[in-house]
């Protein structure tokens, strides 16, 4: 999720790494730092916590001579946003500097088996473990780096970018990938001599070169000023790099190609997702395995209630949590506006848990609540995407999204992160207390680890939103129903309508549209149903009926295969099958698509809606 930004060429480094940066910094903002080896061949490193601008002031006075460097901000999963764990980390001797994006899962046990072999650490990084790694590997080996390299990352387990100096050959860059993303620029020089360029993306790459070589999984490149380019496999097998030409525009980059980041971010779910799971949903061991739980098994095991304080989108989220804790694990679950619950005195116990749900851990609110229910003694549980936030450090436990920085001020991967985090959390406490046979906890499990897939699916089949999005934008009012888990879920779409398009929309429980808001429907009003072949799909169909007689137009989103709803339906959008529970998971997307699509137009500012602010660092 971080950025990093390499240069190997005649120029000097580092203002185009600084420049990379920024132009990086979407990607992580918690931390920035530098490597450099100046024209005598010595290795420094300046970081600084914050923003790339805070590196800039530390850097003003410093020797930032040489025209080989690494540079890299931070979005930090293990280890507080602090200068110490700011990379790029150096290995112990001070010969190596490596920058890293991505998560290296068995880095605990990587870890203990180099501090048996008497390597010291100093950063509570998983990143400081492979540059430790890789200079045993190559201590061990008597091998040069680039070998060292290969062999050192073959048994890493996880997700990961890499980019390395050694301070003894300055003369070579390298870099590697699996799982995260990285690209090579190769430009010419003034001397008509080849230069390198390594980003997360093109975007630090653009302006200098278009020509670059996207590297694969598992590939290894090395950047050498007299040998050019060359990669390899972890087998040491070599590879022929393929030559790309970007077509780009730098301002089209920055949102990877697309016109916003909300539609960026809708189509990132998958994979965001994809990482919020890793190493946490164990499919072949059939199990759940959620640090923050495990470390405080007993107060989940002795909860009387579960209290969920959350403001806005986190709100819904977290109401599809209390239907899955309370269905999975049979606790009671209570479910809170933060900004009511912290002013009304409310009755907390100490054998409470208290969850708080925030994609940035800075909503205020959910930071005061949970400030009074500490006071009352009750066992704080935190659900946040952004590491080292305020709520993640006020909580006694928690769990991290890891989906990634969420730009759009509208949520979408966050609140999917944040329902498959609960749904984690409801498996997790099930297994412990056994409330569900064994049979249908591997059968949720299996499900959950398909869901990624299945919202790709749902991705591809829903793109045609935006050809008739249209004709929605004369609408005034909207109308949104789900029931059971879909209840929630019709209150989301409902609040992504309003932020970014300005329709003044509403959710319900689609039995509850007959004590009142049935009043409001007429020809002019869409309706919108969750309607999936599964639990109260008869009831819904009837719910249906009731709004087609009083001439409602109908948008439903149905499961692949279904004719009854599609019949009865003006507009229909289509799922894949999967339990009651992870609809949520993906009727979520065509609602995104729908609100996404009106909004754009109807001309708004999809990215920064008016009087909206990503983070309510406010009451
Ligand atoms: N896992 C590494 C860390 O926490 C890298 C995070 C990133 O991708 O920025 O430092």
């Amino acid at each position: 999720m971080c950025g990093i930004v390499g240069y190997i060429g005649e120029q000097e480094a580092y203002p185009i790494l600084i420049k990379g940066l920024h132009r990086l910094e979407y990607r992580g903002y918690d931390s920035a730092g530098v490597s450099l080896i100046n024209p005598k061949g010595k290795l420094s490193v300046y970081k600084a916590t914050g923003k790339v601008s805070a590196l800039e002031e530390k850097c003003a006075a410093e020797d930032l001579s040489g025209t080989i460097g690494i540079a890299h901000t931070r979005w930090a999963t293990h280890g507080e946003p602090n200068a110490v764990n700011a990379h790029p980390h150096l290995s112990g001797s001070g010969n190596l500097s490596l920058v890293h994006n991505g998560i290296i899962e068995n880095y605990k046990s990587l870890r203990s088996m180099l501090e048996k072999k008497g390597m010291s650490f100093c950063s509570d990084t998983d990143t400081e473990v492979l540059v430790q790694l890789i200079e045993y590997t190559q201590q061990t080996y008597h091998c040069d780096v680039y070998t060292a390299v290969q062999r050192a990352l073959k048994s890493v387990v996880g997700a990961y970018a890499i980019a390395l100096l050694e301070k003894a050959h300055p003369d070579q860059l390298i870099c590697a990938r699996k799982g995260s993303p990285l690209v090579i620029g190769v430009g010419t020089d003034a001397r008509g001599g080849k230069e390198f360029y390594v980003g997360s993306d093109a975007t630090p790459i653009i302006e200098y070169t278009n020509q670059v070589v996207y590297l694969k999984d598992e590939e290894i490149a090395l950047m050498d000023r007299k040998g050019g380019l060359e990669v390899v496999n972890l087998s040491n097998i070599k590879q022929t790099p393929e030559m790309h030409t970007l077509q780009l525009s730098l301002d089209e980059l920055e949102k990877g190609g697309y016109p916003h980041f909300m539609l960026k971010e809708i189509w990132e779910q998958p994979n965001a997702l994809r990482t919020c799971i890793r190493g946490r949903l164990q499919v072949k061991d059939k199990d759940v395995l959620l640090s923050g739980i495990q470390d405080h098994k007993e107060k989940f095991l002795n909860a009387r209630r579960i209290i969920i304080c959350a403001c806005g989108t986190s709100w819904h989220s977290a109401l599809i949590g209390k239907y899955f804790i309370e269905e999975a694990a049979q606790i009671p679950v209570e479910v809170e506006y933060a900004s009511e619950f912290r002013y009304r005195n409310p009755v907390i116990y100490p054998d409470d848990v208290v969850i708080a749900v925030s994609q940035s851990g800075e909503t205020a609110d959910t930071l005061a609540a949970i400030q009074l229910a500490e006071q009352k003694g009750a066992f704080l549980y935190g659900i946040c995407n952004v590491i080292g936030s305020s709520i993640a450090r006020a909580t006694h436990s928690g769990t991290y999204l890891h989906v990634g920085p969420e730009i759009g001020v509208a949520s979408t991967k966050a609140f999917t992160g944040q329902v498959i985090t609960l749904c984690l959390l409801g498996l997790a406490i099930a297994k412990e207390k056994h409330t569900l046979s064994d049979e249908m906890f591997h059968m949720l499990v299996e499900e959950l680890q398909r869901i990624p897939d299945k919202m790709q699916w749902t991705l591809e089949h829903n793109k045609h939103i935006d050809q008739f999005a249209q004709m929605f934008t004369y609408c005034r009012n909207f109308l949104f129903l789900g029931r059971g888990y879909n209840y929630p879920l019709a209150l989301e779409g409902a609040l992504k309508l309003k932020e970014i398009s300005y329709i003044h929309a509403e959710g319900y429980p689609a039995a509850e549209m007959k004590h009142g808001p049935i009043a409001l429907v007429d020809e002019e009003m869409p309706v919108v149903f969750i309607a999936p072949k599964r639990g109260m799909y008869e009831k819904v169909v009837s719910n249906i009926q009731e709004i087609k007689s009083r001439k409602g137009k109908i948008i439903s989103v149905v499961t692949e295969g279904d004719k009854t709803v599609r019949n009865m339906s003006d507009y229909t959008f289509v799922i894949p099958d999967t339990r009651d529970c992870f609809v949520p998971l993906l009727a979520v997307i065509p609602l995104q698509l729908l609100s996404y699509y009106v909004a754009v137009a109807k001309g708004r500012n999809v990215d920064q809606p008016r009087n909206l602010a990503k983070s309510v660092t406010v009451e």
